[in-house]
């Protein structure tokens, strides 16, 4: 019978297509061989992975690596990519390893960010704007009755928070991680670290594992940025667990033919429906809108994607669109642990709690973690000391910087528990944080 290489196949689903005897099954990311298999070898020649391997052959070997990195960044969101972009601008040798086939996919993103905070990084591009936005509606409900406020449109290009963009993430991951491959960088998908290299608590590198096996790679710096769900904090020994009162699960349905606002963000605040969080539709043009919703984890009384089915049922303008994408998510709304790096290694973005307590934005923050992290580790290196206390460089400034905004803003939501989270006083405060002002 044939083996499945589960590292290397894509699921492409091409065997399926060829196998004589219907014994192949593609379950969506897993390819199932049954005993059906006579052996062939029909399926190994459709393959364009080389996934399938006749009975007792082993993987093939790694690609032309080089021994040593300075830097390896585990993750190639907006954190990862624009770290490795930083560092190898730098001149330094760098890694950006990605487990998932296709930077950017799946989307797990309201893909709403401020024109101010992606300026600083790249020139805003068509390529991956859906939306310009300039103005933002938000509705409180309270027991079944709407309250709505809409802040006056403001000028293309001011210097707030609430003019912005909706992006399509999906193409500006990849233009991240592009970018750090032009200044450098080697990008390498469908490569998962699978932990981490230590001499004693000293981080000296990853392990990796690829299409072609696992292999061992160091590195002078290790760099995580592996996302909410990271793991690679905890191999360092950081505490990166988080209660379920610092955790937004979400759900979100890209809806087509509905008829919103093209610039103007719409939030809804109704503590009964969405306890702890907030629902919102983010324009995406053409009549296209994503349309979701976050609720604190330990205060969820139904699963997230009913209350967005009954969300979006309930309002006549959004249950005549059709639902052409579902994605689900969590965002850390806590602080990030601290410490946040520790001998050779740095920890930035989802993977370092580095999102807005109240607005559960963290793609800039994210951005600005990466590149600080980078240039920290720059200096590091060229100083041969790459100690917890040369990196700390990077968590004093964090904090003195976006760390400090972050503290704020968690402690607004401490004094708003959920259940206060209504009248003049939360809309303002809330208005107030998206950019929309009041
Ligand atoms: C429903 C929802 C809506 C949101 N809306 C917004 C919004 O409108 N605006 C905003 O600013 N933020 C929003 N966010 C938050 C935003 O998506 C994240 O803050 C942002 O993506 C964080 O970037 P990151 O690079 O830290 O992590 P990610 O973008 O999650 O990237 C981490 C990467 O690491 C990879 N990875 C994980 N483990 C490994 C491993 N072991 N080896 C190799 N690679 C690995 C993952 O595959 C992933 O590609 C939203 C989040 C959700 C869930
Ligand atoms: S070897 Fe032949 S019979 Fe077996 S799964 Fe492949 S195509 Fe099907
Ligand atoms: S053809 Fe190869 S990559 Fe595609 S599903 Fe089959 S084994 Fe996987």
């Amino acid at each position: 019978m044939v083996t499945v290489d589960v590292r290397r196949c894509a699921y492409c689903g091409s065997c399926v297509s060829v196998c004589p005897v219907n014994a192949l099954d593609l379950q969506e990311t897993r390819l199932v061989v049954s005993e059906g298999c006579i052996e062939c070898n029909l399926c190994l020649l459709a393959c364009p992975m080389g996934a399938l391997l006749p009975a007792g052959e082993q993987p093939k070997p790694s690609p032309a690596l080089r021994e040593q990195y300075d830097v390896v960044v585990i993750g190639a969101g907006p954190a990862g990519s624009v770290a490795a972009w930083e560092a190898a601008g730098q001149g330094l040798a760098v890694l950006l390893l990605e487990k998932r086939q296709e930077i950017g996919s799946p989307v797990r993103c309201a893909e709403g960010i401020a024109h101010q905070a992606l300026a600083d990084f790249i020139t805003p591009d068509e390529r991956w704007i859906s939306a310009h936005v300039c103005k933002a509606r938000i509705t409180m409900v309270e027991d079944g009755q709407e309250q709505t406020w809409e802040s006056e449109a403001l000028p293309e290009g001011a210097a707030s928070a609430g003019v912005g963009y909706i992006l399509e993430r999906r193409v500006f991951d990849r233009v991240l991680a592009e970018q750090a491959a032009l200044a450098g960088a080697r990008v390498l998908v469908k490569t998962a670290a699978t932990g981490l290299l230590r001499e004693g608590q000293k981080v000296v590198g990853v392990r990796a594992q690829g299409p072609w096996g696992e292999r061992d790679i160091a590195a002078r710096v290790v760099i995580g940025a592996d996302g909410v769900e990271s793991r690679a904090g905890m191999w360092a020994g950081l505490d990166t667990t988080l209660p379920s009162s610092d955790l937004m699960t979400c759900a979100q349905f890209l809806l087509t033919g509905v008829e919103v606002d093209p610039q103007c963000t719409y939030y809804y605040l109704d503590r009964q429906a969405v306890p702890g969080g907030y629902a919102w539709i983010f324009p995406k043009g053409e009549g296209r809108a994503n349309v979701g919703l976050g609720i604190q984890a330990d205060l969820a009384t139904t699963s997230p994607v009913e209350a967005l089915t009954r969300f979006v049922e309930s309002r006549p303008f959004l249950a005549r669109g059709s639902m052409v994408t579902l994605i689900v998510g969590g965002v850390p709304v806590g602080l990030p642990p601290s410490p946040l790096v520790t001998d050779g290694f740095m920890l930035v973005g989802d993977a370092a709690r580095q999102v807005d307590p109240l607005t559960g934005g963290g793609i800039a923050n994210g951005m600005a973690a990466g590149r600080l992290a980078a240039r920290v580790a720059a200096k590091a290196i060229a100083s041969d000391d790459v100690s917890r206390r040369a990196l700390s460089q990077y968590e004093q400034e964090w904090a003195r910087g976006i760390g400090r905004q972050m503290a704020r803003n968690y402690r607004l939501r401490a004094r708003f528990p959920p259940e206060q989270r209504v009248g003049e006083r939360f809309l303002h405060l809330f208005a107030m944080t998206i950019g929309a002002g009041k």
